[in-house]
């Protein structure tokens, strides 16, 4: 089974194969054109065609064109190869220490945000069941005492408390996925039991 990986993650992978490739297109080798978007005209190209491989030395982007032509061409497909060898053994590691350090801090800020979505999730558990895992029936509690709590809970536990994202996990649980609803009473935001 591949790793999921998540979209900010591969932008970034894909951004730092754009900085490698230095504006050209290594299967055509001419330079990608003034113009073109990345996406739609630019696109990643995975080295050893396993496109579940996203492994930052097996990206390169190519012209789209490019790389719809390799899939028929077996010189372009070992050119591929090649240059996923050569990146694995690049000799430049100050810049393969940059990507790595990068790709790392992204997972950091994936566990963070993970972190705070179990916070949260805790918390309104704890407020709204019994140990036991009963709903405490009728219970409906303002939504900034809650936010106040859980980010003075955030701030214990790691030192810093990020109100902005404990709000965004908030607003997940209470979503229509969510076990919670939000709703105005006299004026106030209350959170309770779906
Ligand atoms: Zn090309």
């Amino acid at each position: 089974m591949p790793t999921p990986i998540s979209k900010s993650k591969k932008a970034k992978i894909c951004a730092l194969s754009i900085e490698r490739s230095e504006g050209i297109c290594y299967l055509c080798e001419k330079p990608f054109e003034k113009g073109l978007e990345w996406g739609k005209e630019i696109v990643p190209d995975h080295l050893d065609d396993d496109e579940t491989n996203w492994d930052v030395d097996n990206i390169s982007p190519v012209h789209k064109e490019c790389n719809y032509i390799k899939r028929e061409f077996i010189d372009w497909k070992i050119k591929g190869r090649e240059l996923y060898k050569k990146n694995q053994n690049s000799i430049d590691p100050e810049l393969k220490k940059k990507i790595r350090k990068e790709l790392v801090e992204m997972d950091k800020e994936m566990d963070y945000n993970r972190a705070y979505g179990e916070l949260v999730q805790n918390y309104l558990r704890d407020l709204f069941f019994d140990p036991r895992g009963n709903k405490l029936e009728d219970e409906e509690v303002d939504f900034i005492s809650i936010l106040n709590a859980i980010t003075k809970k955030a701030k214990k536990q790691w030192g810093t408390g990020s109100q902005v994202t404990i709000r965004r996990h908030l607003d997940a649980e209470c979503s229509t996925e969510g076990a919670y609803l939000k709703d105005r009473v006299k004026g106030r935001l209350k959170i309770r039991l779906r």
